[in-house]
């Protein structure tokens, strides 16, 4: 038997800008392992220019915490985003370090921050993420064109899941960080579904999935949506494409 067919959507700058969201529970979630109430007046309200730019090289939610705590500290390099994002994984690496924190605090700091806004006032929660405008629409429409779907994530898959179902969406798979690493979950797809693109905005995830060789068939496709770099759009190698919003409306079959 053939297998059924399915596309594969990052979440977070694919289907969801959640940038203030993720702002605003790093930042909670940075207070509380900081501990210090002097602290909370340091870290503004609004998401910070740097934290902006810093953006498009996080690969893990945790990584928003930790961004948010070296805003805290005067002579972080993040105070320079640009050279901060040039040496980006040793930057966290130092700053791990420096703040003697572990990945995975962070990633539960974080988590129950979200879990106490939801508790608080769901709808307010909800509402602070933004769906990419056409994008939820478009997705609907998969069905018509006989297209299973699936959502492949850094989130966690219980915030995810709530905010699909705010959104009406309800796809076929959904994976959070939980189930492991992006390139290890697509593989696992792969055996049971023929994977007709992985859309996503981070174009170092594609490139590791173009060179992985048990995936590197899979059609990647970068969101020009999404938050890229400046230079990602550029020069980009053979299997992955940019789609940019009008080619996403188009059907399936029509992508570049
Ligand atoms: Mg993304």
């Amino acid at each position: 038997m053939s297998k059924q067919p399915i596309l594969v959507f990052d979440f977070d700058g694919v289907i969801v800008d959640g940038l203030i969201e993720y702002w605003s529970s790093s930042r909670k979630a940075c207070l509380k392992l900081v501990g210090d109430e002097k602290y909370e007046k340091q870290l503004p309200l609004r998401a910070p220019d740097a934290f902006q730019k810093v953006r498009p090289w996080v690969k893990n939610g945790w990584e928003m915490v930790l961004l948010a705590a070296e805003l805290l500290r005067t002579d972080s390099p993040i105070k320079h985003p640009a050279q901060f994002s040039n040496e980006y994984q040793n930057n966290c690496y130092k700053a791990l370090k420096f703040w003697g924190w572990h990945p995975e605090q962070l990633q539960i700091a974080l988590d129950n921050v979200r879990k106490q806004a939801i508790h608080a006032n769901k709808e307010k929660w909800l509402e602070s993420h933004h769906p990419f405008s056409g994008v939820v629409k478009r997705i609907q429409q998969l069905n018509n064109e006989k297209i299973e779907w699936a959502v492949l994530t850094t989130k966690s898959t219980e915030f995810t899941s709530q905010l699909l179902s705010y959104y009406k969406l309800s796809p076929t798979l959904l994976y959070g960080y939980e189930r492991g690493s992006k390139p290890e979950v697509l593989l696992q797809i792969s055996k049971e579904y023929l994977i007709q693109g992985f859309i996503e905005d981070r174009r170092a995830t594609l490139e590791t999935v173009l060179n992985t060789p048990s995936i590197s068939w899979i059609p990647c496709y970068l969101a020009t949506w999404g938050y890229l770099k400046d230079t990602d759009d550029q020069d980009l190698p053979i299997g992955i494409q940019l789609l940019k919003p009008k080619d996403f409306m188009y059907p399936v079959a029509d992508w570049p």
